[in-house]
């Protein structure tokens, strides 16, 4: 088990965790082995050498976990539980992850390769915050009472959906969890939760600090493995009321099948994007460039809304481009754990291949690389900040989602061409815009088919706000009261009064 007992617990300030040769999965309580006894390694990005080994879990194990959570959602103390107290718990984890915010951090940069200072300043925070949103939470979803005709009494209550799945990506590990574990816990669903296989770390540790918090055997069940075997036997499992996922829209698809031919469990997705980030004359140059800049670098371009589609109104792009050349060329790529470092590895050697791909297809297609394209190092998967100009609405750097370090930026003239562009895509997860004019900032917000739409600003998330995205990007909603809706059930209670 990844140790989380207060004893074991060492602040790690920054410095790389030491982690065990081998991680168990937790079910049922019980920190097990795998049944097959196999195990599968997981990598340091930032050297591709193995960290160490985790129990590989498959259908068997999947089985097990479901079994367990059933029993817990059925019979175990938290379906007894009062709601304040299941939020008295949620805090408490909160708290733990707080108390263990250095160690967690370090985890999470090892696994993921993220800078340490940005797991440190933004996950961890993030995560903390979205647990102790949800706990608030617990005690105040309900349902109506409902004055239909004749002499009845009729009300609804809001139950939690059940067991459900999770399957979650390797970009912000922590956080995913948090945003699926968050709402099933508040709601009293039980859970089995699938990790990415490149980045399974934290999401046992942090099960570890639930079961130090109290939150009972069963509830929480972590099954790391792989997508077709261990994720396939979660979607389409006949006993899991609902399925919740993060990743590609191509496996959300296969998902979705799963889900309609085994038990029609709900699902929702949060999938990728390809997000137009609309910057007008009228806009504050600088603060454009810097929103920009972080809109698609930030998390090493791994982001599902970067601002991957930057659409720079023709008058001013020149000294817009200027102005991000200049950034990215001084963008300091390096050791994750490193004070100064910006930027990381991609996650994986297929990532790594995969973002080089979408760089040799932006020369190839014409469009004009001004900075970067290279491999930084020999060891890792390091890539520089790529700025491609006059990219064209059909290239496929413009069409396809990089999730790298590679911003595309398109030219535009007016407000209604850069609306109609900005929509030619099946994806709707995110959009921005920068102007100082208000008019037109709310004419784009209401215009651009997404999810979210931030104005004058990137990346702003809070536990409060709802994510999500419209078309290809997803169903459903996670963060905020909307997400609750996609963990309950809502069941109407119909009272003869009997005049
Ligand atoms: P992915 O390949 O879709 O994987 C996501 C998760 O699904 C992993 O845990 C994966 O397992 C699992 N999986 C793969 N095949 C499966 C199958 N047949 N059945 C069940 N589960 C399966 O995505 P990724 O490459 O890890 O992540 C990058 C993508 O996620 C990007 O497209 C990005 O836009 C999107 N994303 C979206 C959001 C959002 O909020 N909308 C957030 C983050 C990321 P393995 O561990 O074996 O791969
Ligand atoms: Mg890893």
């Amino acid at each position: 088990m990844v140790t989380a007992t207060a004893s074991a617990r060492k602040k790690t300030n920054g410095k790389r965790p030491r982690v065990k040769a081998q991680e168990p999965m937790l079910i049922g309580g019980k920190w097990v082995d795998s049944v097959s006894g196999r195990t599968f390694v997981t990598l340091n990005p930032c050297t591709g050498e193995p960290i160490c080994q985790v129990a590989e879990g498959d259908k068997a194990d999947v089985d097990l976990a479901v079994k367990a959570a059933r029993k817990a959602f059925e019979e175990g103390p938290w379906s007894k539980m009062t709601a304040a107290e299941r939020g008295r718990l949620m805090h408490k984890l909160a708290d733990l992850i707080e108390e263990n915010a250095d160690d967690l951090a370090a985890l999470e940069s090892l696994d993921n390769g993220k800078p340490y200072k940005d797991a440190r300043n933004i996950d961890v925070p993030l995560t903390v915050k979205c647990y102790r949103y949800y706990a608030g939470w617990t005690d105040k979803i309900h349902g109506k009472t409902i004055p239909i005709e004749g002499p009845f009494f009729c009300y609804t209550r809001h139950e939690p959906v059940g067991v459900v799945g999770q399957i979650i990506p390797w970009n912000f590990p922590l956080l995913m969890q948090a945003w699926k574990w968050g709402p099933a816990l508040a709601t009293g669903c039980t859970m089995v939760l699938k990790p990415a296989e490149q980045t399974p770390l934290t999401a046992l540790r942090v099960a570890a600090l639930a079961q130090e918090a109290g939150i009972p055997d069963g509830v929480i069940n972590v099954v790391p493995g792989f997508g077709p075997t261990a994720g396939a036997a979660i979607s389409g499992h006949m006993d899991v009321d609902k399925v919740a996922f993060t990743g590609e829209h191509t496996t959300g698809q296969i998902i979705m099948k799963a889900a309609a031919e085994s038990n029609l469990k709900r699902v929702t997705l949060e999938l990728g994007g390809k997000s137009p980030n609309v910057v007008f004359a009228d806009a504050d140059l600088d603060a454009a460039v810097e929103g920009a800049y972080f809109g698609l670098f930030f998390n090493q371009g791994q982001c599902c809304c970067a601002g991957s589609r930057l659409f720079v109104e023709d008058k001013i792009h020149d000294q817009f481009v200027d102005k991000m050349v200049k950034k990215a060329k001084a963008r300091k790529v390096g050791d994750p754990f490193d004070p100064a470092t910006e930027q990381g590895p991609q996650v994986s050697q297929e990532q790594f291949d995969r973002v080089m791909g979408y760089i040799k297809a932006g020369k190839t297609h014409g469009a004009k690389m001004l900075c970067g394209g290279n491999r930084v190092g020999t060891k890792g998967y390091f890539i520089e900040p790529t700025i491609f100009d006059n990219v064209t609405d059909q290239m496929k750097i413009a069409r396809e989602e990089i999730f790298g370090p590679v911003m595309n930026i398109l030219r535009f003239k007016d407000i209604d061409e850069v609306i109609q562009r900005g929509n030619k895509t099946f994806y709707g997860l995110a959009a921005a815009v920068w102007t100082r004019d208000i008019g037109k900032a709310h004419r784009l917000a209401n215009s651009l088919r997404a999810g979210t739409v931030w104005i004058n600003c990137y990346d702003v998330f809070d536990a409060a706000a709802p994510f999500g995205g419209f078309k290809m990007s997803g169903i459903g909603r996670e963060l905020g009261e909307y997400a609750l809706q996609n963990y309950t059930e809502v069941k109407t209670v119909t009272v003869n009064l009997g005049q």
